[in-house]
């Protein structure tokens, strides 16, 4: 999906101006590869309609960089889809929070239970209790306590005894008598749903009131996960969602069915088998990863904040009326992109930029400074018109600013490339509500 989402993104970045039939086209790329990860065509339907949308208007279509403004709002919607802001764990001051892990079996129920309580433990400061109410297989009670051994965290269980709403309770009075705060019932779970199981969670959840009923989740399965999710919220009316096995291979197909489907926030991510391995979930983070495209995203996002907006209109202007680009305006731009970090590590974060044309605009690092240097030894004749320096210009140039002139040489040069660039960047994109893009 992740690669998917990065030929559809580069093939954008490509383009110049997009029309409606554009973003009709690439709307289509996007909704196959979601369909083809799986995630439920629902979901897809409103998601591609959201982005169109939004695409058509205004926003992407009168932008010096539509390519980049349209990925920006297919990861906005996506976080959006995502479930927007994060949601923690509503944690009652005061009072014991209990929870209910459910869902299918192999889910990472047992193994998620030890590792919120051991966050919870070291986050919170909380006294965990683990309650092993899966009764049905020896097993899965061993496989608790193991943990609980393994975690120094305490395990209430009863062997040979087959009644989970029994242990829960007697669980729960446990955990008063020896003033537990936080205390998580593993629970049972079926390959499928079935009627008997969910009665019994049904019972369970009457019989200990939890604070929080967590549906853990397969990552790695896609849409039937949706019709789980579904089942087991109707019932048991559960708080929140647990994504596991998000380690190694990069799927959110689940992530995003399960969010829109059941409007349920997905609150942690098992990320790995170690006891560590989980995460709070962050949308925008989610987003990214599903789309593969963080770095380039965050730099959308920094160059969109730090671009002075007057002084990029007036460059716009200029550029528009064929006025020449000039020494002081790459000045200006400089010191702009020195506000945002090193070129040469924005640049890594572009898949789309012309790094050989940028090879010589070496602004990077301490180079910044020199360019600057030099810009500032500068006439303002020179500035304007820097065909005008010859030889004798530039050793003069070179010396006022403690610079060699093979220095001057090469900014001159830089310059000529990025003015050219920005020729033809112009050319195709230039509009007039738009923002000037980074060379
Ligand atoms: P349960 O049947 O729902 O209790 O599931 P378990 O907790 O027994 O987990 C089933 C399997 O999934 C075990 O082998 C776990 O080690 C594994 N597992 C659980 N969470 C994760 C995770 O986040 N990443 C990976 N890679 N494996 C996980
Ligand atoms: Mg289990």
């Amino acid at each position: 999906l992740n690669e998917k989402f990065q030929n559809i993104f580069s093939q954008l970045k490509r383009k110049g101006k997009l029309n409606e039939k554009d973003i009709q086209e690439v709307s289509r790329e996007i909704k196959l590869a979601l369909l083809e990860a799986d995630v439920n065509f629902k979901v897809v339907k409103q998601f591609t309609k959201n982005i169109s949308e939004r695409a058509v208007g205004q926003e992407v279509l009168n932008s010096l960089t539509p390519g980049q403004q349209f990925i920006k709002i297919v990861k906005d919607e996506m976080t959006t889809l995502l479930g927007g802001e994060i949601e923690r764990m509503d944690f009652v001051d005061g009072r014991r929070n209990v929870f209910m892990l459910v869902g299918l079996q192999g889910a990472g129920k047992t193994t998620t239970a030890g590792k919120l309580a051991n966050l919870l433990r070291k986050e919170k400061k909380f006294k965990p209790l683990l309650v092993a109410c899966d009764v049905y297989r020896p097993a899965a009670i061993k496989q608790l306590e193991i943990l609980g051994e393994e975690l120094n965290i305490d395990v209430y269980s009863e062997h040979d005894v087959k009644d989970p709403v029994g242990i829960a309770k007697r669980g729960l009075q446990k955990a008063v008598a020896g003033q537990y705060d936080l205390v998580i019932m593993d629970t049972a779970g079926r390959l499928q749903i079935d009627e008997t199981l969910m009665a019994e969670l049904v019972n369970i959840k009457e019989a200990i009131e939890p604070t929080e009923i967590l549906l853990t989740v397969d990552g790695m399965t896609g849409q039937e996960s949706v019709n789980v999710a579904n089942e087991f919220n109707r019932l048991l009316n559960i708080s929140g969602v647990i994504l596991t096995k998000l380690d190694g291979d990069t799927r959110g197909g689940a992530a995003l069915s399960i969010t829109y489907t059941i409007g349920k926030a997905i609150k942690y991510i098992g990320t790995g088998e170690k006891l560590t391995d989980i995460e709070l979930f962050y949308p925008d983070r989610m987003a990214s990863r599903i789309l593969g495209m963080g770095d380039v995203l965050s730099f959308i996002d920094k160059a969109q904040n730090m671009m002075d907006e007057e002084k990029a209109k007036k460059l716009e202007e200029k550029l528009k009326n064929n006025i020449d680009f000039d020494l002081n305006d790459f000045l200006d731009q400089i010191k702009q992109i020195e506000d945002m970090g090193s070129i040469s590590s924005l640049l890594e974060m572009m898949p789309g930029a012309n790094k050989k044309a940028l090879k010589n605009v070496d602004l990077s690092g301490a180079d910044t400074k020199r360019t600057e240097a030099i810009i500032l030894s500068m006439t303002n004749e020179e500035r304007s018109k820097p065909g005008i320096i010859n030889a004798g210009r530039r050793k003069r140039i070179a010396l006022g600013s403690g610079t060699k002139v093979a220095d001057v040489n090469r900014l001159l040069k830089g310059f000529e490339q990025s003015k050219k660039m920005m020729k033809q960047m112009t050319n195709s994109n230039i509009s007039k509500k738009g923002r000037m893009k980074l060379p």
